[in-house]
């Protein structure tokens, strides 16, 4: 895991939105190879093992994603280098092609397919499991949801809050309505929208 990544992280558990601090024992340049990541409001305790970081139990990884990584770097409309998309259940799996796609840009892969995740990093993306959608608010310049989690009301919300203002999600399936995210484009099996920027969405 990238250790400029923990000013987003927050703590899986169900109170205010936390930073967290990270004691790495072993790094491999910029990225975090094993420590402990705690949570100074509740006690918690994680820990990054192989370069990868475990907040909590994920749910399963199923099926797999139609999206591609150039479709991906088409719909993101990414203007240059530089900050964080996340790629979430089985969209994780194109981390690695995505940033190549889009260089200088960090992909933060959560709960993708293990076979992405041997070595645990590299200078493209991360790799995080997490229970929750584990970034903070306004912190993300993308996000793509995989088929599998496309599913699920909690994770979209969760991803959509950590969009910055006016920047986009992919996601693979239905979004429904009241999630601060105005549809851009959507197709049978792909919906792209942008997060709203007035206040509250
Ligand atoms: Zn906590």
């Amino acid at each position: 895991m990238l250790i400029d990544l923990t000013d987003h992280l927050r703590c899986p558990a169900d109170h205010r939105e936390e930073y967290l601090v990270v004691l790495p024992e072993e790094m491999r340049g910029r990225h975090v190879m094993t420590g402990d990541v705690g949570c100074p409001l509740c006690g918690r305790t994680m820990v990054v093992k192989g370069g990868i970081l475990r907040l909590g139990n994920p749910p399963p990884v199923e099926g797999q994603s139609a999206l591609t990584a150039e479709s991906i770097a088409a719909l993101l409309m990414l203007d240059g280098p530089g900050g964080y998309v996340a790629l979430v259940g089985n969209a994780g799996c194109l981390a690695r092609d995505v940033a190549l796609e889009l260089p200088g840009v960090h992909f933060v892969a959560i709960n993708a397919p293990s076979h992405l995740t041997e070595g645990g990093a590299s200078d493209g993306w991360s790799v995080l499991y997490a229970e929750r959608f584990p970034l903070k608010e306004a912190c993300l310049r993308g996000v793509v949801i995989g088929s599998d989690v496309a599913r699920d009301e909690d994770w979209i919300r969760g991803a959509a809050r950590a969009l910055l203002p006016g920047l986009r999600a992919v996601i693979e399936g239905e979004v429904p309505d009241g999630i601060g995210l105005v549809t851009l484009a959507k197709s049978p099996g792909c919906w792209v929208g942008q997060r709203g920027t007035a206040t509250g969405q």
